[in-house]
């Protein structure tokens, strides 16, 4: 307020003396005389006129200011909680990994910036029968040691997200087959590792099946799910805790991936 009152005052200074200078100077050449009436009109006038008016107009040029700022705070506290919403929403609850539509938009978005990399499913072997004998929370506490098993098994900056419900997936940014083999039986190892104990009394044995495929050129990322799932099914069939890639899979998966067109299966 004070700066308003110092800043209306300069500017009604500046309009009497601008009045002054005016009269003093146009009423002599018109040949008038300049008098006592004169010389207070020249003060009054500008004074009740400029003041007031500057007074409101710098008053109201600070309140703009000052709604301006409360506008920008409230506007970047919005888009912090929009950032916080929406890292929520890609995230799945129980295990903190991005959720299905989140992994897959971001297999997406890396599929598109380059074509090397690798796509590992991870699925959990026999796990209806956890449940089913220990019942679900049990489960549930199953699960979250194997998503640590796997975060423990991949490399940083690798990517992981829960695509199904004892099922995951993992995109290992610029990894060749021989490296994507080196981290599936690195995460199938540490879950095989898994001293889970949740009564106890005597460990429950936890493995998982892994199937893998790396990212060829132009193979979109249904084509890379089928082909990894593909190698996964193999890892089932030919008995579980198994990791299967492009470089390891059986003869039959190979001609299977092809006859169905698999991009990914041309090794
Ligand atoms: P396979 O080795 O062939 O994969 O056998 P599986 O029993 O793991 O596979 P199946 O698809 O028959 O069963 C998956 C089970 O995973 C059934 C479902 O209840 C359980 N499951 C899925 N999501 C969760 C979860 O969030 N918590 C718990 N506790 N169980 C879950
Ligand atoms: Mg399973
Ligand atoms: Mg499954």
């Amino acid at each position: 307020m004070k700066s308003v009152i110092l800043r209306a005052t300069i500017v009604a200074i500046l309009a009497v003396l601008g009045s002054l200078l005016a009269v003093v100077t146009v009423v002599p050449m018109l040949g008038g005389v300049v008098d006592g009436n004169a010389w207070l009109m020249c003060i009054v006038c500008p004074l009740v006129t400029a003041w007031p008016a500057s007074f409101y107009m710098f008053r109201q040029g600070d309140r703009l200011k000052q709604a301006y700022r409360d506008l920008a705070r409230a506007h970047a506290q919005l888009a912090a909680a929009h950032r916080r919403l929406e890292e929520k929403a890609s995230r799945d609850h129980l295990t903190g990994m991005l959720n299905r539509e989140a992994f897959f938009a971001l297999l997406d978005g890396s599929r598109r910036k380059a074509d090397r990399g690798a796509l590992l499913i991870i699925d959990a072997d026999h796990f209806k029968k956890i449940n089913d004998s220990y019942g679900h929370l049990t489960g549930d506490k199953a699960l979250l040691e194997i998503v640590g098993a796997i975060s423990r098994g991949v490399r940083a900056g690798d990517v992981l997200g829960r695509i199904g419900g004892e099922e995951f997936g993992a995109l290992l940014i610029g990894a060749t087959d021989e490296e994507a083999l080196v981290v599936a039986e690195r995460v199938r190892r540490e879950v095989e590792q898994i001293s889970f104990s949740p009564l106890g009394d005597g460990t429950i044995p936890l493995t998982v099946s892994i199937g893998g495929t790396t990212c060829k050129a132009g193979a979109t990322v249904s084509e890379l799910m089928r082909s990894a799932d593909m190698r996964l099914y193999e890892a089932k069939s030919r008995g579980r805790n198994r990791a299967i890639t492009d470089g390891n899979m059986s003869a039959a998966t190979r001609k299977f991936a092809s006859f169905t067109g698999c991009v990914a299966a041309e090794v």
